[in-house]
């Protein structure tokens, strides 16, 4: 089973299309069923789009905050330590 971290750490690959199709899978599925991730390749995919339409975007400050939150929330639950208190 595929993890959030690892989600992560091989996104930039996802959305380049550079995974070996095992990989590609196992994040379809890990994506089926965490709305974190879906929400932040989502995001990064329309960004993306709009980069490829020549626009130039900044990420709002919001959203980036609401995905860190979003994030943080789901891995504070999935992966419970004692340093959350920030
Ligand atoms: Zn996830």
């Amino acid at each position: 089973m595929i993890h959030c971290e690892e989600i992560l750490a091989i996104v930039n690959e996802y959305l380049d299309g550079e995974l070996d199709k095992e990989t590609s899978a196992k994040l379809d599925r890990h994506l089926a069923g965490c709305a974190a991730c879906r929400t932040l390749i989502e995001n990064l995919e329309h960004t993306i789009a709009l980069y490829a339409q020549g626009h130039a975007v900044d990420v709002p400050p919001d959203a980036c905050q609401h995905l860190t939150d979003l994030l943080r929330d789901r891995w504070a639950t999935k992966f419970p330590t004692d340093r959350q208190a920030e």
